[in-house]
């Protein structure tokens, strides 16, 4: 049960999503764990109990594709932990919840960090989803990507290569890998939509990952409503002008409800 401040802080988000024609998301790492899935920082984080990954991740791949492709295909068949509750995991009412508002015309785009797949599962269609799809795989010479399964790996021709005419460059899991460039395309989308917000949201991120911490950012500077919506405070919160301290899966269905709420209320106004 949200308290009543929570409440109040989602009518009025609800106000400002339908005085809005241009609403970004910006969403995080908060809205995957709702659904099961662990975090990598913060406490109990995987890379908080397991150390982080090495900063040159991308460069090792680099340097060596065909070794690298070796063990992610030994890992991939010795199975951990981390991947078995992603492979299990589900879009819960928060994804829904986000996918509705753009049904509604009430959220443009969604920009998610999280690479688990829930937000398109879930229905939202306008999406970048900056650090990469586990479930693509990508060129890293020309940006084409593909489902894995429509990929295959042959284990005996390491490493695969893009499909494109004339291309032949290294493919790669779609995931943006520590030290490795973001893909150009994604950033300019990511960039075309913030300039376009009037409004911004952020919903389960702590935003202290850049370049995705900039977009809410660039967007308050603009004097942008921020709203944000995570159980805790962030450093965003001091920009934010509605904060809705709750989590995604409970905050989303009831500003869903908000909105709804509001537009047949002003529907009915209109029509007296
Ligand atoms: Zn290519």
């Amino acid at each position: 049960m949200l308290d009543e401040a929570t409440q109040t802080a989602i009518r009025r988000a609800a106000e400002v999503l339908l005085r809005s024609r241009h609403t970004v998301v910006l969403a995080g790492a908060g809205m995957s764990k709702e659904s099961g899935i662990p975090t990598f920082r913060g406490e109990g984080g995987l890379w908080t109990t397991q150390g982080e990954p090495p900063l040159n991740q991308y460069e090792t791949f680099a340097a060596d594709p065909k070794r690298w492709w070796e063990r992610r295909l030994a890992d991939a068949r010795a199975g951990n932990a981390f991947g078995a509750s992603i492979e299990g995991a589900q879009p819960n009412a928060g994804h829904l919840a986000l996918a509705e508002l753009e049904d509604m015309g009430r959220v443009a785009h969604v920009i998610s960090q999280n690479i688990d797949d829930l937000h398109r599962r879930a229905g939202q269609r306008s999406l970048t989803e900056i650090h990469g799809n586990r479930l693509w795989m990508r060129c890293v010479r020309c940006g084409m990507r593909w489902p894995r399964e429509e990929f295959p790996v042959d284990e005996a021709d390491l490493p695969p290569r893009c499909a494109a005419p004339g291309c032949s460059g290294v493919v790669k899991g779609d995931t943006v890998m520590f030290g490795e460039p973001i893909p150009p395309l994604a950033l300019a989308r990511c960039e075309a939509e913030t300039a376009q917000a009037d409004c911004f949201m952020t919903v389960g991120t702590s935003a202290v990952v850049y370049p995705a911490a900039a977009y809410p950012i660039e967007a308050a500077r603009r004097g942008v409503p921020l709203i944000e919506v995570n159980p805790e405070e962030t450093p965003l919160t001091p920009l934010a002008d509605i904060v809705v301290r709750a989590a995604s899966g409970e905050a989303l269905p009831a500003l869903v409800a908000a909105v709804r709420g509001q537009q047949t209320a002003s529907h009915g106004e209109g029509t007296r």
